[in-house]
């Protein structure tokens, strides 16, 4: 597959006669939508990869992005309903996903939106004034009507391990597709925010392929702790599963009045 892919990157950039098995090699790729973050199917490929992901290119209104001159606004703070729930957790290849359709929402104003699942990436795929953390956490929400809503909080690693973090790291299924249902242990996601709400807001989109635009992002302007051993571990299964910074393209940051 992987050389499947490099044979499309290297169509793409210098105009290579046709091989009829390459093709059907291609065509059997681009079926598949695979992608990744390194390589031929990283992130600069995505839209070459399957014709689902032509937005990660032409989109004008994409994440992540470096956060910066934010426009400070009197915004209606997110409350946060979370609850405690099962570990449910799935390594998908990508990064490890928790299952939140049983933990909880969160409300702006009257809307509520409620939590489908929450995930990591590594290195932060936002920048905070040109700034990367050492992680991101998104818990990902959907509105009645099918509107997205991400909350992005940065991972700092520091020397003492983060407790909450702990419980999910003692469970990572080690292989892809992999999931495990964690029978004792309890997870909340509140216990994944800082203990200050103050956040960003930007309107942009999935930063992984499809990369659907209309989502709006809550990005909490404080990080959460957690060791650089826990960081650590993280990185011995994804290094590297950040898609890098998009462009701005005129859209306005607002920042919370604290
Ligand atoms: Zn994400």
């Amino acid at each position: 597959m992987r050389t499947c892919s490099k044979w499309l990157a290297g169509c793409a950039l210098t105009v290579l006669p046709l091989i009829l098995a390459a093709v059907s090699c291609t065509y059997a790729e681009r079926a598949a939508g695979l992608w990744g973050y390194e390589g031929t199917i990283g992130p600069e490929y995505w839209a070459l990869l399957s014709q689902e992901y032509e937005i990660c290119r032409t989109g004008k209104a994409q994440s992540p992005i470096d956060i910066t001159k934010a426009v400070p606004s009197r915004l209606a703070h997110p409350r946060f309903v979370y609850r405690s729930m099962l570990l449910r957790i799935r390594n998908t290849g990508h990064t490890f996903q928790i299952a939140g359709d049983t933990g909880g929402f969160m409300e702006i104003g009257t809307s509520r939106y409620d939590l489908v699942e929450f995930h990591f990436h590594r290195p932060s795929g936002h920048a905070l004034h040109g700034r990367a953390y050492d992680m991101e956490l998104h818990l990902v929400h959907r509105g009645k009507d099918g509107e997205r809503v991400v909350v992005g909080v940065f991972m700092e690693g520091d020397e003492e391990d983060n407790t909450s973090i702990q419980k999910i790291w003692e469970h990572l299924p080690a292989d892809e597709g992999e999931q495990h249902l964690v029978e004792q242990i309890m997870v909340n996601a509140e216990d994944l925010l800082p203990s200050n709400r103050a956040f960003y807001y930007y309107p942009g989109s999935l930063t992984t392929p499809p990369c659907t635009q209309g989502v709006s992002w809550y990005v909490m302007t404080h990080p959460i702790r957690v060791s650089e051993e826990q960081v650590a571990r993280f990185s011995s299964f994804y290094r590297v599963n950040k898609r890098p910074v998009q462009e701005r393209n005129g859209r306005v940051i607002q920042s919370s009045l604290e």
